[in-house]
């Protein structure tokens, strides 16, 4: 671990590294066409990390992967720095709710879950990403109004509480099902919209705790739902005790995954929308303390920001993640 700290031309002599490669920052890319494309971009932007969908995660339904994918998705990792399964990160389908109390809906879910970490099994991913779900009120039948603020510090509501319960039992079915699978879920911190789970970290170590086989069960933590949910990490003193908290509330031990994505939306909105990096509100302490935390020098670091072209004329993905490369490299001044 203490090597972590050193700099890159030491650690790194068999052959030049770029920063991004050396710090684990990379993107969500594309696979349109083939898996295999957001391997191939990732190694041709030089990133060290890469995140994808390993099928369209707005259906339910997916098509088993073929030989003819699995062994392409092979070919583009090797040789390459994504040999290293850590440093591909799969996001699941943003239908899955681990958390509904809707029997159908729960089972679909699971069902859903379980298809995504069977393909993740055959590509060698060792991490996917998922939100916790949502409780849907399913208790009360009273929903949080949107202009309510996250209370971090309370317990969680009978309906969240609940919720969690679900989320901790459908994962166990999961775990069950696929006993001695190297690849993990992580859950991933939300912003607290609607009636989301996961916005308050304790939230996710309250799950760790309930589930059956924790050392199975990992995080995900997206900078900029956590601004969005309250957190105050406006200087580096505030950004540092935000990760104490987690660590003290779920364990930065237990996370395997960053999204590092700068935030539009104000702080405690409760609103997920990605900024580039520096041009967002979550401000630069905050996303430096992330970056330059040992507990995540060994982990992926992804951008979820939008694609296209800045007004340099370089790639968005390029220009962010050389900035992040930049603030992770450079002590605060
Ligand atoms: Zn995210
Ligand atoms: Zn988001």
């Amino acid at each position: 671990m203490t090597t972590r700290s050193q700099k890159t031309t030491t650690m790194d002599s068999k052959q030049d590294v770029t920063p991004c490669e050396h710090y684990r920052i990379g993107s969500h890319l594309s696979t349109s066409g083939a898996l295999r494309a957001a391997i191939d971009e990732a190694v041709s932007l030089r990133l060290g990390a890469v995140q994808l969908f390993t099928r369209n995660q707005r259906q339910w339904n997916a098509k088993p992967l073929t030989h003819e994918e699995l062994s392409e998705f092979a070919a583009a990792r090797r040789g390459t720095l994504f040999e290293d399964g850590t440093r591909i990160v799969s996001h699941n389908s943003y239908l899955v709710n681990l958390a509904s109390p809707d029997a159908d809906n729960r089972a679909k879910s699971i069902a859903c879950e379980r298809a995504e970490l069977e393909r993740c099994e055959l590509l060698g991913v060792m991490t996917s990403v998922s939100h916790p779900g949502a409780h849907l009120a399913g208790t009360t039948g009273v929903a949080r109004k949107p202009k309510d603020p996250n209370d971090l510090d309370c317990e969680p509501s009978a309906d969240e509480l609940d919720g969690l319960k679900r989320i901790a039992q459908s994962i166990d079915t999961i775990h069950r099902d696929l006993a001695g699978y190297k690849v993990r879920i992580a859950l991933e911190t939300t912003t607290g919209s609607g009636t989301n789970l996961g916005y308050a970290f304790h939230h996710l170590g309250r799950i760790r705790d309930m589930v059956k086989e924790p050392e199975r069960l990992a995080f995900c933590i997206d900078t900029c739902h956590v601004f969005a949910a309250g957190y105050d990490c406006s200087t580096a003193a505030n950004a540092g005790a935000v990760l104490q908290r987690f660590d003290a509330e779920a364990g930065l031990a237990h996370v395997v995954a960053i999204h590092v994505n700068d935030s539009e939306a104000p702080f405690a909105s409760r609103k997920d929308r990605h900024a580039h990096i520096g041009l967002g509100l979550c401000g630069e302490a905050w996303l430096r303390a992330v970056l330059r935390h040992p507990a995540f020098a060994p982990i992926a670091k992804v951008l979820e920001t939008e694609k296209g072209l800045a007004p340099d004329g370089r790639a968005w993905d390029v220009v962010n993640s050389a900035q992040l490369a930049q603030w992770a490299s450079v002590q605060v001044k």
